[in-house]
């Protein structure tokens, strides 16, 4: 029998007011992995009430900065005894192989919610420098009730950037999960709720974008907005945001340069540049999807790199052996479909793969896949295609380099292999993005920013900038002098 979810409202799981549901499918087999209520707008009115609610009053609005911290010390302590368990739901819910799951995502995640249980009593205003006569301050407050929405690639660890900061400082949530991808969340938010997060603190609403995405960012008595997705579902949360000027933060979509000098390390880049590209199904918006190769050492890298995809085992998620899973569903794999015949009609050459996988299964598989002669203005280099398939561009020196990896309407990351130290920096610095790898890719760090430029939004999470997209200064003047303010001399 299918499994049966419910949305998550003030502490309890309800169905939804209009008892409608929706089918959550495992993109391995095709088939229905969950049954979930599907929030309308009255279940995310009644969501964001509960919210604020518990913000205004309750053990939440009057828990001490350091009693939040341990508590939230405790849910990642329950998660990690938990994490095998999240990371088999996880791939089943959106083919992640349980490798990356439990190697790499899980472990993230709970990082995450640690590194912020251990700043929420470290947030501090400042006293201000002021004349005898008066003293100036600011606090920073937890903003209010967040709303946060979030896609399907990587659920959980998507969701705990704005989770545990959010929480940490103080404030109330109400989650949307991606339609294609809410039972994750839902198991996670259960664990908090056990642990003893008070009611109405967390809430989920799993549903529709048009619907209750809509509804959530569109409220009125939502405080700020954390979004991440594609970037035109970004303009569409501004606006709505814009509804009463709700602050929106917005990690939105890439088309990542990944950059092979000739005096790089060839195998440490041509290993980094298969992982930046094939992790994660290329599922990722930070995917190193333009591979730039100098020219002097094109051939002889181009001949490695298509070796070793080649041999990369796709298959069953929950397989230990498997390295490249299922894509997230049957759109998906229909729009990187699309793409491939954009790009050979455009005249890129298809190196390798380029089809669906149907040897590895029923799911929605796809074959690794590399276009080579591309070049920066052809489709394949411009769009995001959000699926296994990298486009290889050729580049003369480091100038050449640099003009083209800038050439996109994104901003989000880049990666530079090089040996040459000097070099490596200038790039990172000529790099129009929010992160640049030096000799690696695609790895994060709690601590580190992360975030992007142009249309790859704006707003950084993670790391202690994080906490400031979570409170809010107040600034407090006080006069100390005895005469007060009298300037009309009444
Ligand atoms: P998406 O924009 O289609 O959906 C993301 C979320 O927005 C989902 O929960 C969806 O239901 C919701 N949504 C859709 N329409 C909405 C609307 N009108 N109003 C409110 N909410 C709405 O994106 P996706 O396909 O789920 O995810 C893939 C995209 O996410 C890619 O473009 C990828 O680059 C991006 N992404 C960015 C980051 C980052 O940190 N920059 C991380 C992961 C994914």
């Amino acid at each position: 029998m299918d499994k049966k979810y419910q949305l998550f409202i003030n502490g309890k799981w309800v169905d939804a007011l209009s008892g409608k549901t929706f089918k959550s499918i495992n993109p391995a087999t095709g088939e229905v992995n969950a049954v979930v209520a599907e929030a309308g707008a009255e279940d995310v009115d009644l969501a964001v009430k509960a919210a604020r609610q518990a913000f205004e009053s309750g053990p939440w609005a009057n828990m001490a900065p350091g009693d939040r911290g341990r508590l939230l010390y405790k849910v990642a302590q329950a998660l990690w005894e938990k994490a095998d368990m999240l990371a088999t739901i996880e791939s089943t819910d959106n083919g992640l192989p349980i490798n990356e799951t439990k190697h790499i995502a899980m472990p993230a995640m709970i990082d995450v919610l640690e590194f912020y249980a251990g700043l929420a009593n470290k947030v501090q205003g400042a006293t201000l420098a002021s004349p005898s006569d008066r003293l100036n301050y600011t606090l920073k407050e937890p903003i209010g009730v967040i709303g946060a929405i979030v896609p399907w690639n990587f659920p959980l660890m998507l969701t705990m950037w704005k989770l545990a900061p959010a929480l940490a400082a103080g404030n109330t949530i109400v989650i949307k999960p991606a339609e294609q991808t809410p039972v994750s969340i839902l198991e996670m938010v259960k664990i908090f709720h056990e642990v003893g997060i008070p009611d109405g603190v967390i809430n989920v609403v799993p549903g529709y974008g048009s619907v209750a995405g809509e509804a959530l960012s569109s409220h009125s008595d939502i405080d700020k907005i954390a979004f991440t997705g594609s970037t035109n579902t970004g303009r569409l949360i501004m606006q709505s945001a814009s509804k009463n000027l709700k602050p929106v933060s917005l990690e939105l979509g890439g088309k990542s340069p990944n950059i092979v000098f000739d005096d790089a390390n060839l195998e440490n880049a041509v290993n980094g540049s298969m992982f930046g590209i094939f992790f994660a199904q290329g599922q990722v918006c930070a995917s190193g999807t333009r591979l730039f190769v100098q020219e002097s050492i094109y051939d002889k890298f181009m001949d490695s790199f298509v070796n070793k995809i080649q041999s990369i085992r796709v298959g069953n998620p929950l397989d230990q052996l498997t390295q490249m899973g299922p894509q997230v569903s049957q759109q998906q794999l229909e729009q990187i479909q699309r793409y491939v015949a954009v790009g050979l009609e455009q005249g890129a050459n298809l190196v390798t793969g380029g089809e669906r996988n149907l040897k590895a299964g029923n799911g929605y598989y796809f074959t690794p896949t590399v276009f080579d002669n591309v070049t920066n203005e052809m489709t394949i280099a411009r769009e995001e295609i959000f699926g296994p398939v990298i486009s290889v561009i050729r580049f003369k020196d480091e100038e050449d380099a640099l003009r083209k990896a800038n050439d996109t309407i994104y901003g989000l990351a880049a990666g530079v292999w090089t040996n040459d130290i000097k070099r490596g920096h200038r790039m990172a610095r000529g790099l129009k993005t929010g992160t640049v790898w030096v000799n690696t890719y695609s790895l994060l760090d709690s601590a580190a920013p992360f975030g992007g430029k142009k249309q790859s939004g704006f707003g950084r999470e993670l790391g202690l900038e994080a906490m400031d997209m979570y409170t809010s200064t107040k600034h407090v003047w006080v006069d100390l002098n005895e005469q007060g303010l009298n300037w009309y001399g009444v």
